[in-house]
């Protein structure tokens, strides 16, 4: 006896049993490539598994829907292993610990892994039901999404035909998503030299800022502490003479910053006035910020006297000038009617940092108009290279663009009000997703994402809604029997 037996809709529960016994922490997808592949070759399927182990499994039209145009079924195979610190759980070889309580699945000690199990059970048993109506599928199961969507960047898409695409991979039932964020990760590197000086030792700390992440969290305006930092260095300089040692700020090109500190030297006679304005500037700040920041902190420390390497003025000034010139958070705001406030583009200035040789700055750039991402990438190079710097762009990332017209999403649309009674929410996610990829390799694709409820994914409290999972099967399957030509 599963422990899911008797759960409606069966067939899913079945299937998300089964997949919940074979480990498939992500880089650990073999036994789930292979059990897929079992699946297409115990039904009669053709299928693919591609070297890194991606599988794609063609599932021909239901009587009647022979003419209907191909639809992909879309997944990823890996899960996010988290235990809680009491558990023993080993993911590399174990079963998941699946239990029920109330309306909820989950996996005792450990993450459920419904993102993205939920969506190969979703996929298995559409195909596996005798009584579903559906046109001619491509399921397609990506490995290894959870570390930089390894599976659908080596995925050869000349093996598809659809062009009507189902992303299973949304954890929010009653929301149809219809675009995603494209990235690009831009590095500034401005030449800079030192010399020789003595005086005065201060630390200025910036710190207490929230922070978060520059994709999710960007909409909500808190303080970058490194544009902050700028900000304060072009305040002091108009008004007291000061010489940068070193500068370093925030930990990673997502983070929204959260820290930043600045050695320098002042002259002895300057000290006092140097600090009165350091606790002027800590004011005006913590007024700006006084609605979604309350634990801001500015100050300095007299570290005493000190002969060292400081920056030359004028290089100090091309610093102070790209801070305080460089943009940073929301850029714009989605103009089309989605149901969420929805940033189009935004970027984050995340490290920065003195070194040597050069002042470096690393910023992340998102936006769901390739053009924008482009338009803002480009800024950055004019603004650094004016200065005599150098600029570079890494790890490109395609967006999934929001399009006006979309069959799919109108058809979901009316699918949804038919069943439910009210209209899902149409939105899209300042994150990049695989869908994006797909999008950008399938040209003319038509695509959304759904999914159902699923809570806390990526920690041990994951937790997959019973409730919910029945209404997303219905849901897909029901857009899928509305396909007959
Ligand atoms: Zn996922």
């Amino acid at each position: 006896m599963g422990v899911l037996e008797g759960l409606e809709p069966k067939r899913v529960f079945k299937y998300f049993e089964e997949i919940s016994s074979i480990p498939r922490g992500t880089g650990n997808c073999g036994s789930i490539s292979e059990y897929l592949v079992r699946f297409a070759r115990e039904k009669g399927y053709e299928y693919v598994q591609e070297k890194c182990g991606n599988v794609i499994i063609y599932v021909p039209a239901t009587q009647g829907y022979e003419d209907s145009e191909t639809v992909i079924l879309q997944g990823h195979m890996d899960m996010v292993c988290e235990k809680a610190p009491s558990s023993k759980h080993d993911f590399k070889t174990e079963p998941l610990d699946i239990n029920i309580i109330d309306d909820h699945i989950f996996a005792r000690g450990t993450s459920l892994g419904a993102d993205d199990g939920i969506a190969l059970a979703l996929a298995l048993a559409e195909v596996d039901d005798p009584s579903a109506a559906h046109p001619p599928l491509e399921l397609v199961f990506t490995v290894d999404e959870e570390i930089g969507m390894i599976g659908a960047k080596a995925l050869n898409t000349s093996l598809l035909k659809g062009r009507k695409f189902i992303n299973l991979d949304l954890e929010r039932e009653g929301e149809v998503l219809t675009s995603s964020a494209g990235s690009l990760i831009g590095r500034m590197s401005v030449p800079i030299k030192y010399h020789r000086k003595s005086g005065e030792n201060y630390r200025i700390v910036i710190s207490g800022f929230t922070g978060g992440h520059s994709g999710k969290e960007i909409s909500k305006y808190r303080a970058n502490a490194n544009i902050i930092m700028g900000r304060l260095l072009h305040f002091l300089g108009t008004r007291v003479k000061y010489d940068i040692i070193s500068i370093t700020g925030g930990l990673t090109h997502t983070g929204i910053p959260r820290e930043a500190d600045c050695d320098v030297l002042v002259a002895k006679a300057d000290s006092d006035s140097f600090e009165g304005l350091i606790q002027e500037f800590e004011k005006t700040i913590k007024n700006e910020y006084r609605a979604n920041e309350s634990n801001i902190s500015i100050y300095c420390n007299d570290m005493g006297e000190l002969e060292e390497n400081v920056l030359f003025h004028k290089t100090q000034e091309r610093l102070i000038f790209l801070l305080n010139t460089v943009p940073d958070g929301v850029q714009k705001m989605c103009q089309e009617k989605l149901s969420r406030e929805l940033v189009e583009t935004s970027l984050n200035i995340g490290i920065m940092r003195t070194d040597e040789y050069r002042f470096y700055l690393e910023a992340s750039i998102r936006s769901c108009v390739k053009t924008e991402k482009y338009a803002l990438s480009d800024k950055l190079r004019y603004l650094t290279e004016t200065i005599g710097g150098i600029y570079e762009e890494d790890y490109d990332f395609p967006a999934w663009e929001y399009k006006d017209r979309s069959e799919l999403t109108e058809r979901c649309k009316k699918v949804y009000t038919e069943l439910f009674g009210r209209e899902p929410k149409i939105t899209g996610v300042h994150a990049g997703l695989e869908c994006g990829i797909f999008y950008s390799r399938l040209p003319g694709v038509d695509m959304v994402s759904i999914g159902p409820d699923i809570h806390d994914i990526h920690t041990p409290s994951e937790k997959l809604s019973i409730s919910s999972t029945l209404r997303t099967w219905n849901f897909l399957s029901s857009v899928l029997r509305s396909m007959r030509k």
